[in-house]
């Protein structure tokens, strides 16, 4: 039989389910160099942005703070620190709105910059292959790095993996429409993403290496066929454009055949998947001794007078690039209150989430943000009933069925939204870009997978209450026992003294007393 890499020397990839094409639209972002920015007034940093946990906060109030030095440390395996992006003054340490579609307020870590823009000290590492595995490891932990295209899962995890790999995966595919950070990334910092990849290739030591990019982009793969023409084990595959090429489990499907089930993990396979710009994030971090604290995104739309990319600083608030971008001028209530008509999206037109406020701050997943104007992405399109045409089961890449999930979204019946499957939506948001009835079909998935989360820690706040309820009965029941065994025993012992008649001399005897 065939072998997945002689496949992949002759340009031929599998298909995943379903798929679409939407418009593109790169062209506004991909022909210009990524800029640099002034520094913000202001930086308000989340204290996570990671799946997991947070770290514990390390800083004080109106403390100096240097450039790169770690706002929190990591207490637990899951966690992943923060660090200052600029040098400046704590100004507070406070709940404030975060980068989420209900506009939750979260904890964050107020930054003033002094303008100086100060590291701290850094020590350059090449030869990290003379380190133990453990120590590049730990680096990769301390630097906060996290997945850098979406999912934002902690990279020294997946980088310690201890399974057999025989495929580390590079997702370079960027398949979303207007986003063009990681192209950017890689035509002007491919050397840098290739020290990553050799980090990666170190720790994980694969049988090969792949890196997954669309077609659309000819100079990002020039730039990456240049740089990995001397190892034979690297391969760049070129796939054709389709939505959501992207995806986990559609990038493992199109380049090596192989399905993910449900509930299994890619290593589980021999694949591990890092994404394009994490590579990067991971040279810096083992190589430069920088910690993550900027990151290229994509500020783009038809609202904007100069759509670009751009190097932000994490904590930069979104109204600052906005601003920096030619968006038209914000006042304060505007600001405070986005207007329907002034929909600013976080993410790209399909993944992303309107913003509730621009006050809201760049993270380390934060790869886009879109200014569209209401010709681009109209919004004000009614919902109608389903009319059973299922053409969003056609598209649906993790082959589930939308319409039924989004009845069962409706009558919140979480049962029936677990047999079917609801956590393996991706939320690509192809079934409501084909929806003829408009039905925002993402927007139902995200609040009922938001509600059985919360079930769920419900359930398992009442279980330990239980647990908790039920040790400390039987704690008490031990208790009394030994008490009544004690007091029985006491008695007993009294009773016998009584009864031998040796009673006298006994000082603690109350008959001797009486004599
Ligand atoms: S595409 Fe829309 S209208 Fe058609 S079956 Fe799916 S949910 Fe219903
Ligand atoms: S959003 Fe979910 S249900 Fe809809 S097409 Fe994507 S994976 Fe399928």
């Amino acid at each position: 039989m065939e072998s997945v890499i002689e496949r992949i020397e002759r340009g031929q990839f599998w298909k995943f389910h379903g798929g679409i094409h939407p418009p593109q639209q790169k062209f506004l972002t991909n022909d210009k160099p990524i800029r640099q920015l002034p520094l913000p007034k202001q930086l308000v940093i989340p204290v996570q942005q990671n799946i997991g946990l947070a770290g514990e906060i390390i800083v004080k109030i109106g403390e100096q703070v240097l450039k790169g030095q770690a706002l929190t440390k990591a207490s637990h395996p899951m966690a992943v620190p923060v660090h200052a992006p600029t040098s400046g003054t704590i100004k507070s340490i406070e709940k404030s709105i975060i980068a989420h579609p209900s506009g939750l307020s979260e904890l964050c870590i107020l930054l003033t910059p002094d303008g100086d823009d100060r590291w701290l000290q850094r020590k350059i590492c090449t030869d990290y292959q003379s380190l133990p595995k453990s120590d590049v490891i730990e680096k990769i932990a301390n630097s906060g790095v996290a997945g850098m295209g979406g999912a934002g899962f902690p990279s020294h995890i997946k980088a310690n993996t201890k399974a057999q790999i025989n495929y580390l995966i590079i997702n370079a595919s960027e398949c979303e429409p207007y986003i063009t950070a990681d192209d950017l990334l890689i035509r002007e910092h491919c050397a840098g993403i290739f020290d990553g990849i050799k980090i990666l290739d170190h720790l994980l030591n694969p049988a090969f290496i792949l890196i997954g990019i669309e077609d659309n982009k000819p100079e990002a793969i020039k730039a990456l066929q240049k740089e990995c023409q001397s190892n034979d084990r690297i391969k760049v595959c070129v796939l054709p454009t389709k939505y959501p090429t992207g995806g986990e489990k559609q990038l493992i499907m199109a380049l090596t055949g192989k399905e993910v089930p449900s509930g299994v993990l890619p290593s589980a396979l021999g694949i591990v998947m890092h994404n394009i710009a994490t590579c990067f994030a991971i040279a810096d971090a083992v190589i430069h001794d920088t910690p993550l604290i900027k990151r290229v995104v994509t500020v783009s739309g038809q609202a904007l007078a100069k759509p670009q990319n751009v190097w932000a600083l994490l904590g930069t608030p979104v109204e600052f690039l906005l601003k920096q971008c030619g968006y038209q001028q914000l006042d304060a209530q505007q600001t405070a209150q986005l207007p329907d008509e002034k929909q600013i999206i976080m993410g790209g037109p399909m993944m992303g989430f309107s913003l509730p406020s621009t006050n809201v701050p760049i993270v380390k997943i934060s790869n886009c943000i879109l200014a569209p104007s209401s010709k681009e992405i109209p919004h004000d399109e009614k919902e109608v009933e389903c009319i059973r045409c299922g053409q969003c089961a056609d598209v649906c890449p993790s082959q589930l069925l939308p319409q039924e999930l989004q009845w069962s979204a409706k009558a919140k019946n979480q049962q029936q939204l677990n047999q079917l499957n609801l956590f393996d939506c991706i939320e690509c948001g192809a079934c409501a870009y084909v929806c003829p009835s408009h039905i925002p079909l993402v927007h139902y998935y995200r609040i009922a997978k938001a509600e059985i989360r919360q079930q769920s820690a419900l359930d398992i706040q009442a279980e330990k209450a239980k647990e908790r309820f039920e040790a400390r009965k039987l704690r008490l029941e031990r208790d009394k026992k030994a008490r009544d065994e004690k007091t029985k025993k006491a008695a007993e012992a009294r009773k016998a003294r009584m009864n031998s008649g040796t009673v006298s001399g006994n000082s603690d005897n109350p008959l001797s007393q009486l004599r």
